[in-house]
């Protein structure tokens, strides 16, 4: 690999923004591809608490608190009347007890703005790649490098695909990937009026079919719904209609956004868990969303956007093929971590053992077992689940051997299948 002294990242989102602004401390030349027609909303407004010590390292998390809503915990909602909360503080390890709701624009201005004023220059252009000839070897496009000045003067050393779900490198390089099984597909939109939620837990509602959140946001509530297409068409033509006539109808949402008012066109999401199967080449490297994403059960997105920016800006402190390769191993394992915790949710396995747990609280398994569960679910939703060693074999063994053997037991009533989301 050539020494590396230029940098250009093609995206300016979260993750583009995040690693632009590390490498600039590091004293690369870096300069940003953006583009300015960001949608009215747009979704990843639920942060996890393993995101406030990068924010804090990027010296924004004041900023971002001061137009978010402060985030304590998380609710699941296993059917209409059964709610399970999980306060942060429950997680007890050695995370901040807490994260953000936020308004996704106004975050990614603060990430922007943050790079900015690092010195990282921003160009307002869809940087065109093109292939050198050499194997995998890419380089921007004569328009491109044109519009830019000579700011690489010449081509740049590094190019970071760091375009979200647009893939530019993957698609254009055609790497392999990884789906997941779920074809879903999410709508969501901003309501006004709705019950209100308080404090600011992100909210999540199991339903008949699918699942949905309800983000409370300054002012508003985020409210989006994930499913698998085909039951959406009955509500009607539009994604408008049926998203309208869809909360009016499902059981559990009509009774939570009963008099409440959209105030935002609706926006469509789809293509879920895809990871590219290969995050660097001769002269490029993929982060963020353009690397990988997941199911957005967990709220993960964001904080893995930006951690695969610390990782790779760490990466560049010696930017070898080792380095590289160490980037690419690390950020295939923690996707694979992750999506074992998102199985979970859809299997029906986490809900079948909070159904177990209500029907054990009264004995003397249950009062014993309870805290060290209540301890290790909550760091699902922290983000630490997947990084403690112990935390991520108990859940796997709660959710698995253990439902099993109560089963077998006589302990275990429930049908892990009918809790399934549908
Ligand atoms: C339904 C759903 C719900 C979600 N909910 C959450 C949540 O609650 N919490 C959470 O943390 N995450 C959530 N996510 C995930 C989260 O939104 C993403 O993981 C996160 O935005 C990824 O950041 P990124 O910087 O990699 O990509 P992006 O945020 O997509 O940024 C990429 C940027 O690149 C720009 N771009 C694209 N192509 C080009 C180009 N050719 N040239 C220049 N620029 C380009 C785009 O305009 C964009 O600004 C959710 C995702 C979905 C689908």
């Amino acid at each position: 690999m050539k020494k590396i002294n230029s940098v250009a990242i093609m995206g300016g989102g979260p993750s583009g923004c995040a690693l632009a602004t590390l490498l600039k401390r590091k004293g690369f030349n870096v300069a940003v591809f953006y583009l300015d027609n960001r949608p009215e909303i747009i979704v990843g407004e639920s942060l996890v608490p393993a995101i406030i010590p990068m924010l804090k390292e990027l010296g924004i998390e004041d900023e971002v608190r001061s137009y978010s809503t402060y985030k304590p915990g998380a609710s699941v909602w296993v059917s209409k009347d059964e709610e399970a909360t999980s306060p942060f503080s429950f997680g007890g390890g050695s995370l901040p007890p807490y994260a953000y709701n936020v308004p996704r624009v106004k975050f990614d201005k603060t990430l922007f703005d943050k790079a900015v004023s690092e010195g990282v220059k921003m160009f307002n252009l869809v940087a065109r790649i093109e292939k050198t000839g050499q194997g995998d070897e890419l380089k921007l496009s004569d328009e491109t490098i044109a519009a830019t000045g000579d700011y690489f003067k010449g081509q740049p050393d590094l190019i970071v695909d760091a375009t979200g779900r647009a893939r530019t490198i993957s698609r254009f390089l055609d790497i392999p990937t990884k789906t997941g099984q779920r074809k879903d597909i999410a709508v969501f939109s901003h309501i006004s009026g709705g019950e209100p939620i308080e404090p600011y837990n992100i909210h999540l509602h199991r339903l008949e079919k699918g699942w949905s959140w309800r983000i409370p946001l300054p002012g508003r509530t985020s409210v989006g719904v994930v499913i698998n297409p085909e039951h959406l068409k009955e509500f009607g033509k539009t994604k408008e209609e049926q998203y309208d006539n869809y909360l009016k109808s499902e059981e559990v949402l009509k009774k939570f956004t009963a008099n409440s008012k959209r105030e935002t066109p609706v926006a469509q999401y789809s293509n879920y868990q895809l990871i590219s199967q290969k995050m660097y080449g001769a002269n490029w490297v993929l982060t963020g969303d353009a690397g990988g994403f997941l199911d957005p059960i967990f709220s993960s997105g964001l904080f893995l956007a930006i951690k695969g920016a610390f990782r790779l800006a760490k990466a560049m402190d010696e930017p070898t093929e080792a380095s590289f390769k160490k980037y690419q191993k690390e950020q295939l394992l923690e996707l694979k971590l992750w999506q074992k915790l998102v199985d979970t949710w859809y299997s029906g396995r986490l809900f079948t053992l909070f159904k177990v747990g209500q029907d054990r609280m009264d004995s003397r398994f249950g009062r014993y077992i309870g805290p060290h569960m209540q301890k290790h679910l909550t760091r699902i939703f922290s983000g630490e689940a997947v990084y403690v060693n112990y935390s991520r074999i108990f859940l796997n063994f709660v959710t698995g051997s253990m439902l099993k053997l109560m089963k077998i037991g006589g302990l275990n009533r429930h049908k892990t299948s009918d809790l399934a989301i549908k």
